[in-house]
């Protein structure tokens, strides 16, 4: 099959031939039908991080299940599935109480569980957090595959592997937005997007989106955002508190990774008001804020690993609220991409050109 891989940083992917084993017991190998190109693989494309090379990136996936291993019922050959990515194993402490994007497996687990290989001529290539989606097939567990019904277009379910469940998981199941609350959505790319039209959904009364290119901000329109603020001309907290009664936000969303953001996310909530940090900053990022105004504020400050998401329970719901018209995911997809053009969706992403950009199979 052929794959994009990554063999080093900030230069560009090599589409070419891989080998992918077969299926072994509790594995499922998947035809791949569309990947969504995310903030996170262009991360690990530009930045230094913990992931080794070579690898395959991709990890919003969503295609058919071809062939299963040894002792797999969950699905058979033809059911089509969004892939979790990271590898919830299902067993561990933070499995076992609800928090999948929690999960933790030692050393001891499986060696399936820590991600895998495949084979590019004489080297074994890493697959991105257990998916590897930016290739035609991919072999994962089959406790990370969600069955959908085949009516869903596979482009649009890919997004719910990442971006749109990050989003709609940051408001629903970490945040916990409530109907009538004023929010805040600072960054406005595919997953920012996603805050916003779940904050919508929810029925929060005034969303508030910031963002420094103008194009964008006028998306975040459409997915539901009541104002906006251009973070390059205006005054972020001033106009903030000037749209909510002079207090702040009772929910701000961070959804960059950068430290003057997250500490402006911390600033344009009011007291007792929740920050939610949705965004990844680089390892060596810090931010700094008044220690006294956090005790005297009573603000809550809250981070968000995928969202908080269950795969399981959560992916079909995104899926029923897109079949009752209730989630944009169509209009998300700002452009498809065959997978030979998979470093020019890099350059799209980067340059803020795409909602979501797509790879299609
Ligand atoms: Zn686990
Ligand atoms: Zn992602």
């Amino acid at each position: 099959m052929r794959a994009a891989v990554l063999y080093k940083r900030r230069e560009p992917m090599v589409v070419q031939e891989v080998e992918l084993p077969a299926p072994g017991p509790g594995e499922v190998s998947i035809k791949l039908g569309a990947s969504g190109v995310c903030h996170s693989d262009y991360a690990h494309w530009s930045r230094d991080t913990w992931s080794e090379l070579p690898m395959v990136l991709g990890h919003e996936g969503a295609g058919v299940v071809e062939s299963v291993g040894p002792g797999v019922t969950k699905v058979k050959p033809g059911d089509h599935v969004i892939i979790a990515f990271g590898n919830k194993c299902g067993e561990c402490y933070f499995c076992l109480r609800g928090q999948p994007y929690l999960c933790t497996p030692g050393p001891d687990a499986p060696a399936a569980l820590r991600g895998r290989k495949i084979r590019a001529g004489s080297e074994s290539v890493w697959q991105f957090l257990g998916v590897g989606s930016f290739a035609e097939r991919t072999v994962v567990p089959a406790v990370n595959v969600v069955p959908i019904a085949k009516e869903i277009p596979l482009a649009a379910a890919s997004l719910v592997a990442c971006g749109v469940s990050t989003g709609f998981g940051a408001v629903t199941k970490a945040a916990k937005v409530e109907a009538g609350a004023s929010v805040v959505v600072i960054g406005t790319g595919g997953v920012g997007l996603n805050v916003i039209q779940s904050a919508a959904l929810v029925g929060a009364s005034r969303i508030i989106a910031v963002d420094l290119l103008d194009n964008k901000l006028e998306l975040a329109r459409q997915f539901g955002a009541t104002h906006t603020i251009n973070g390059k001309t205006q005054d972020v907290v001033a106009e903030v508190r000037k749209l909510t009664g002079g207090f702040g936000a009772d929910y701000s969303f961070e959804v960059i990774g950068l430290p003057v953001t997250i500490a402006q996310a911390y600033e344009v909530i009011r007291r007792g008001g929740t920050a939610v940090v949705v965004g990844v900053a680089t390892e060596d990022a810090e931010v700094k804020f008044n220690a006294a105004g956090l005790m005297r504020t009573a603000k809550i400050l809250m981070g968000t690993q995928a969202g908080n998401i269950q795969p399981q329970v959560d992916f079909p719901k995104i899926v029923d609220l897109y079949v009752a018209g209730k989630l944009k995911l169509d209009e998300l997809i700002s452009r498809r991409f065959a997978l030979d053009e998979v470093n020019e969706a890099f350059r799209a992403l980067h340059a803020g050109e795409v909602a979501r950009g797509v790879i299609v199979y």
